[in-house]
């Protein structure tokens, strides 16, 4: 198991997770949202804002991890590595265990916080059923 690495800049993004609550970055210079690990907007604005993304995204590419490319994620094989386009913008990766032959591009997915050990929360997408 790998866990969350929080860094200073990051780190609201996992406080918020821990809340069960998506952040991302918001620029309020243009309103344009970015992904939460950015610290300047393309407009030239470096203050930029968090705020509460809908948690609702597309799947955009997955891929089946049948081999682990470190140790530490031996026991989690099979897993699958996700790309979800969030409704307000920016992408993300997230994971899933199993071999994803559920899946397919473009369908919904929502976020969901699973909490793997104490303390610890993880921000993961995984299919939904949404009209
Ligand atoms: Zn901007």
């Amino acid at each position: 198991m790998i866990l969350p690495q929080p860094t200073a800049t990051t780190q609201p993004f996992w406080d918020a997770a821990a809340r069960h609550r998506l952040l991302l970055r918001r620029c309020p210079g243009c309103a344009r949202w970015l992904h939460p690990q950015l610290t300047f907007c393309g407009c030239g604005h470096t203050a930029l804002e968090w705020q509460e993304a809908s948690g609702d995204a597309v799947l955009v590419s997955y891929a089946v991890a049948r081999r682990a490319p470190v140790p530490a994620l031996q026991a989690d094989l099979p897993f699958t590595l996700l790309l979800v386009r969030t409704r307000e913008g920016p992408q993300l990766v997230s994971a899933l265990p199993g071999d994803g032959h559920t899946l397919h591009c473009g369908m919904p997915m929502r976020v969901s916080f699973p909490e793997p050990a104490e303390g610890i929360t993880r921000v993961y997408f995984a299919p939904c059923a949404r009209a």
